[in-house]
């Protein structure tokens, strides 16, 4: 067996499995290796579906349909499929009798593997919160350190004052000076 497809979307790996369980086993391996070997070309989608040039044998080239314009689409995930998967119609030039044939196969993962490369440049919020959030803890421990160093270190005796006495200082100050004021003028109606 070869190594498997990697589908990001969980939606359309799903898709994709039940569109192979439709299909031929052999088919599918076959689709699979066509599509491996780059022999999709001239791809095109639209909202009814989508149209590619398979390279086979002797540098032959069929040409393929897939056909879901008629389908309801059901959105999973953000992303919208056609439903029910084995309405779905296809149709290629080859000789093949099989309802899915290896070119069509090769067609349906080549519109998978791009939907898929799609949907990952289009919402890359994972990553982004990721970041974010990456960022936001190298923030935190940036500050919980910064207070580690200076909690350890022996603060100056001026800041280990209380915070109101701090305050009341100055008006000690101006009673005290209120007070000589007051004895000063006293002594001097004394004399
Ligand atoms: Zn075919």
């Amino acid at each position: 067996m070869a190594r498997p497809l990697i589908v990001h979307s969980r939606a359309l790996k799903e898709w994709l499995e039940g569109f192979f369980d439709l299909a031929n086993e052999k088919r599918v391996e076959r689709g699979m290796a066509l599509y491996r070997r780059g022999s999709v070309w001239d791809y095109h989608v639209s909202k009814d579906g989508c149209r590619a040039l398979v390279e086979g044998h002797n540098e032959h080239y069929y040409q393929v349909d897939v056909l879901w314009g008629s389908l309801p689409k059901l959105k999973k995930e953000g992303v919208y499929l056609p439903y029910p998967i084995h309405d779905l119609r296809a149709d290629c030039t080859c000789p093949d009798s099989e309802a899915f044939c290896k070119h069509i196969i090769a067609v349906v993962i080549y519109w998978i593997i791009d939907k898929d490369k799609r949907l990952l440049e289009k919402t890359p919020a994972a990553n982004i919160i990721d970041k974010k959030t990456q960022f936001a803890m190298h923030a935190y421990q940036e500050k919980i350190n910064a207070f580690r160093r200076l909690s350890g270190q022996k603060l100056p005796s001026f800041t280990r004052f209380h915070h109101k006495s701090l305050i009341t200082a100055p008006d000690i100050h101006n009673s005290i000076q209120k007070m000589s004021h007051e004895v000063m003028r006293w002594a001097k109606n004394k004399t």
